[in-house]
């Protein structure tokens, strides 16, 4: 029987915003890694897979992955809290690695095998101005990428208005802009009506709205952006306030796509059963790895909604290993978010998947086919970097309330 021996936690990237779990067994050689990464808590997930769930791992059979996963999922008997369910998932994808390498079979061939031959991706576009924009669309779609999303700058860009021109309360915070959901809504159909106009209903366009809006601002804007036939409208509403996805399907056909901050079953499963969202967008770190993420591609097959796994810049190489795998082996599979490292962080995690002309793919090794080289992860780690303490944003409407990050 094939035993884990040891569980830690790697702290990489320049920011120390990486963890990856690596678990030994008493196999020679034999080892598997997850991604137990967090931007903002990284520490409190290390503690929390080396001091909470380590010690009850050790000597446990590596091949029960779904008894191990319900196990931890209640051994602190409150559950479904992002440090857990990412601490969870690190030490489920080194389980799931350990087993391909076992069987000398890639993940997905464990999961089914392939339903497709690489993973269609879309990219992230943007420009400070409309033309801008266009032109950063117009690169991604000549590489390659089948799908690409459209943001006026950052998020919220488009509904910032200089603070000088908002009206404000006399004693007003400091603060040079603020967000406005009337302007937003105004500009990002404008902004849609000019790339249609130059680009024309062809290529396949997404919007992610960040959840700045208020929840009617969010049922205007899915119905002004209809006419402009995006892929998926992104987090138009945020977690709290899900139940008005029904209204928005009453007023519009755009589609929506919603789920990166859910950690909850409680969040997802009804949006799907009742077909409320046309995406799944869940983390597969979030949701506590591979072994959640495989029946949520599941329930979605059966309502007929797809899944567009979360990644983006924070994310890590094993963590888009574990989404890559999926993808492959999930029917319900729709699109994946891009994501690319420097050419030091790839060094560090050798086999990583590699993104070629819009299109992530896969090696056949066995496991999850990528390494972690720990010298060279503890190369990319800046201590000072690492030492900061990380928040989401801090934007603002015109009498000093916070908005939803
Ligand atoms: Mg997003």
């Amino acid at each position: 029987m094939t035993t884990i021996t040891g569980v830690k936690c790697i702290r990489t990237r320049s920011n120390g915003t990486w963890g990856i779990v690596k678990i030994t067994t008493n196999q020679p050689g034999l080892y598997g890694i997850g991604s137990a990464s967090d931007h903002y808590h990284q520490r409190a997930v290390i503690e929390a897979v080396e001091s909470m769930l380590a010690p009850k791992l050790i000597g446990r059979d590596v091949s029960r992955i779904e008894d191990i996963w319900q196990t931890f999922y209640t051994s602190g008997y409150w559950r479904n809290g992002a440090i857990t369910n990412t601490a969870l998932s690190g030490i489920d994808m080194a389980l799931w690695d350990i087993k391909g390498k076992e069987a000398g079979m890639p993940v997905y061939q464990l999961l089914g095998g392939a339903c497709r031959s690489a993973v269609p991706c879309y990219a992230h576009a943007g420009g400070g101005t409309p033309e801008a924009l266009l032109e950063a669309i117009q690169g991604y779609l000549d590489e390659g990428f089948p799908v690409v999303r459209c943001q006026l700058g950052g998020y919220g860009g488009g509904g910032f208005i200089p603070s000088e021109d908002a009206p404000r309360p006399a004693n007003a915070w400091p603060a040079d802009k603020v967000f406005d959901d009337e302007a937003y809504i105004e500009a990002i159909p404008n902004m849609f009506e000019y790339l249609r106009s130059k680009l024309g209903f062809g290529p396949k366009l997404t919007h992610d709205v960040h959840e700045h809006l208020r929840p009617q601002s969010a049922v205007a804007l899915s119905k002004r952006l209809e006419p402009y036939r995006l892929f998926f409208l992104e987090d138009v509403l945020s977690p709290e306030q899900v139940q008005w996805y029904r209204l928005i399907r009453e007023q519009c056909t755009t589609p929506q796509a919603m789920g990166e901050l859910f950690v909850n079953p409680h969040e997802w499963t009804p949006l799907i059963t009742e077909r409320l969202i046309d995406y799944v967008r869940v983390r597969v770190s979030k949701a506590g790895g591979i072994t959640p993420c495989r029946k949520i591609a599941s329930l979605c097959e059966s309502f007929g909604i797809n899944t567009a796994w979360q990644e983006g810049g924070d994310n890590d190489p094993v963590n888009q290993a574990a989404a890559v795998h999926l993808d492959m082996s999930s029917w319900s599979f729709g699109i994946q978010e891009e994501n690319t490292f420097s050419e030091a962080e790839y060094a560090a995690f050798p086999g990583a998947c590699e993104l070629s002309e819009g299109h992530l793919y896969t090696n056949d090794r066995p496991g999850l086919g990528l390494d972690i080289d720990e010298d060279a992860a503890a190369r990319l780690l800046n201590l000072e970097d690492a030492a900061t303490p990380r928040y989401a944003a801090e934007d603002r409407r015109a009498d000093g309330s916070i908005v939803r990050p």
